[in-house]
């Protein structure tokens, strides 16, 4: 067992979760991300496609403890091919920078949705359903140690409810068959327009960084 096995299930104990599936041995290699995102680049499976400069995959390190999900690329990630690199990228930066992270070590940053749906509307449910395998892949891949949903619509698809945001922060849930600790936070985007939920959004993040030591609480 990895060091990385052995702290997810003292994770896992501490929110009472007693059944532990272990993620495919496979899980990070540099084939399988590379064949993954070669797919994700060619989707045409819903009609985003059909408006995207190019698909945006995701970023960061493959073998991230944190994995970040947010919504959908904007119109400078489409540009860019990079999720996170406009004005509410910056935000997350900062947010991260404040618990000692940063986007290229140590964490993953996708969006439930990989292209960019017009006029940075909101993915319809549709278009997320077609897109729910490649984050499925991913996450099976990266087996992170927990994951961070930014925003309404990463929360709800990462907690298969509707219940949003108000009754989904402040604690600890679980994702898939892997039971992958997970939490939910405001959109940076959001916290741009609402700087007052900044320090709910801060509390978050301190329970995402104890975490990553080693302690869910
Ligand atoms: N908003 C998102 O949810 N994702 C991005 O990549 C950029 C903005």
């Amino acid at each position: 067992m990895t060091e990385l096995d052995v702290r997810r299930k003292r994770l896992l104990y501490e929110m009472g979760v007693t059944v532990w599936r272990s993620p495919p041995s496979s899980a990070g290699t540099g084939q399988a991300w590379a064949r993954l995102e070669r797919e994700v680049t060619r989707c045409e499976a819903c009609e985003l496609h059909q408006g995207r400069t190019q698909a945006v995959p995701g970023s960061g390190d493959r073998q991230a403890r944190l994995l970040i999900v947010g919504e959908a690329p904007g119109k400078t990630e489409d540009a860019r091919g990079e999720p996170f690199v406009g004005r509410s990228g910056q935000l997350l930066d900062a947010m991260l920078a404040a618990i000692g992270l940063d986007r290229t070590h140590d964490v993953f940053i996708t969006n439930v949705a990989k292209c960019h749906p017009p006029g940075d509307r909101d993915p319809r449910r549709g278009e997320v359903q077609a897109c729910q395998g490649w984050l499925e892949a991913q996450i099976r891949l990266l087996a992170p140690v927990c994951i961070l949903a930014v925003g309404k619509v990463s929360a709800e698809t990462l907690t298969g409810t509707r219940d949003g945001l108000g009754t989904l922060r402040g604690q600890w849930m679980a994702w898939g068959e892997a039971t992958i600790p997970l939490r939910v936070t405001y959109h940076p985007a959001y916290l741009l327009r609402y700087p007052g939920e900044k320090a709910a959004a801060w509390e978050d993040l301190l329970a995402v960084k104890r975490a990553l030591q080693g302690a869910v609480a």
